[in-house]
């Protein structure tokens, strides 16, 4: 797969837009501001590609992106954000919950947490619906630049335990502004739709 190949598809505000082509989707989802945009944009070395700084949680709406023809990254709108109206984080959990329902959507989730902290309950919902819909996942943890090098391990400890990932789910430490963990996450999407 080459994954500099990857153009815009559109993005779905509705249950009726989602993408139903038969080609594989890694669905990536985390917290606004997390660093969600920035970590699709370092895999696909762009710069402005999935929208980075983009006003947290103020359209629910589900981003896809064609790789290489053959498959998509699918951006689930963020979550988390406190400023969000009611109205808006309603319209999120329909959407959330259409797209998490309906079986054969997602080939392999991504879910992307902070790796500075332990992971939000709201995080911990997201892990589980990816764990309910069956598919398999890898946990990405974002910003470990911003951490000691000695704090990383016990970091992803918390991470690990707090999600109660399965011993065999990946959880990579990475870095979107330095680049630290993409080389590993393109191997393990490659090797997922070899
Ligand atoms: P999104 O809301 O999850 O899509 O988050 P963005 O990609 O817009 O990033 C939110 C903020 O975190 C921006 O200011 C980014 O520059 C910053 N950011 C994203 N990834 C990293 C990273 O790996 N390290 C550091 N230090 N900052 C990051």
């Amino acid at each position: 797969i080459n994954f500099n190949k990857a153009e815009f598809v559109l993005s779905a505000t509705t249950q009726n837009a989602f993408i139903r082509d038969g080609r594989p989707q890694v669905t990536f989802a985390g917290r606004s501001n997390v660093g969600k945009s920035s970590v699709i944009n370092r895999l696909l070395n762009r710069k402005n590609f999935a929208r980075v700084g983009a006003t947290p949680g103020k359209t629910s709406q589900v981003n896809y992106f064609r790789i290489d023809g053959k498959l998509y990254f699918t951006d689930l709108p963020g979550y988390g954000y406190a400023k969000v109206s009611k109205e808006e984080r309603d319209r999120w959990g329909r959407l959330m919950e259409s797209y998490f329902q309906e079986p054969g959507l997602i080939s392999l989730g991504v879910l992307i947490v902070d790796a500075r902290h332990k992971p939000s309950a709201d995080d911990v919902t997201m892990c589980n619906w990816f764990k309910e819909a069956g598919c398999p996942m890898l946990v990405v943890a974002n910003k470990v630049d911003k951490l000691k090098k000695r704090e990383v391990e016990p970091n992803l400890e918390v991470i690990r335990q707090t999600l109660e990932l399965s011993p065999d789910t990946p959880l990579v430490p990475f870095s979107a502004e330095k680049g630290d963990g993409k080389t590993e996450v393109l191997s393990l999407l490659s090797q997922f739709f070899a």
